[in-house]
């Protein structure tokens, strides 16, 4: 399959799953993670008119999207990695969105960013959906403390995000992410990769993060 063939096949699920859900495909934000592909595997989809897209290396994000920006404005960067403290400046000075704020330590460093850039990106808070050790992500228990502090430090919180559990339904995580979005308020959901568009359009994602299905799988 070409690039575009890609892009109209995830297109394509996006919508039938949204026609069934009864939303609107237009609410549906395809993030294209090209973490690891190099740029001319990512100009392709650029000229199909793919425009949002995802990185989850600070400096791998650095060195391809200037370059890609001069070229395509109006392309958007999600970082949707695990982001350290000390990266947080150029994070906010490269993004448009920031899947991954996760501690109040990140919190007060993109707050400082914010501050000395006078950048805004949108902020997803990540969540721990599967209480999983080895996962990046806020502990259930402790997001309406984090909520809290990252609005009252001046984040624009957009949503929640997550990664559920690897090789297993992710459906009930998806739901378990929603609910706890609209307790707290909050409208946006990045959520539902390659293997689990579906499930995630079906339960509200209003961001979902797509790269081997675009990208081909990577090395
Ligand atoms: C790599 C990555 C994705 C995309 O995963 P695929 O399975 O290749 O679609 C989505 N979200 C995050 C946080 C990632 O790191």
């Amino acid at each position: 399959m070409t690039p575009d063939d890609r892009l109209a096949a995830l297109h394509a699920r996006i919508a039938a799953a949204a026609r069934i859900a009864r939303r609107d495909p237009a609410d549906i934000t395809l993030v294209a993670v090209s973490k690891t592909h190099p740029i001319d595997a990512i100009r392709p989809l650029l000229a199909a008119g793919q425009r949002d897209f995802g990185e989850n290396r600070v400096q791998e994000a650095a060195a391809k999207w200037p370059a890609l920006r001069e070229e395509y404005p109006d392309a958007r960067l999600h970082l949707v990695g695990q982001l350290q403290s000390n990266k947080a400046a150029e994070a906010v000075t490269l993004a448009d969105a920031i899947h991954s704020i996760d501690r109040p330590s990140l919190v007060a460093a993109v707050a400082r960013a914010i501050d000395a850039t006078g950048r805004q990106p949108q902020c997803f808070v990540q969540v721990n959906i599967g209480d999983e050790p080895q996962k990046g992500g806020c502990a259930v228990a402790g997001l309406p403390a984090l909520l809290t502090e990252a609005q009252t430090a001046g984040l624009t919180v957009a949503g929640l995000m997550c990664v559920p559990p690897a090789a297993i339904e992710p459906a009930p995580y998806f739901a378990l992410l929603a609910k706890i979005a609209r307790d707290a308020g909050l409208t946006g959901l990045s959520m539902g990769m390659s293997d689990d568009v579906e499930q995630a359009v079906s339960l509200g994602a209003t961001h979902v993060r797509v790269g081997s299905a675009l990208f081909g799988a990577r090395a």
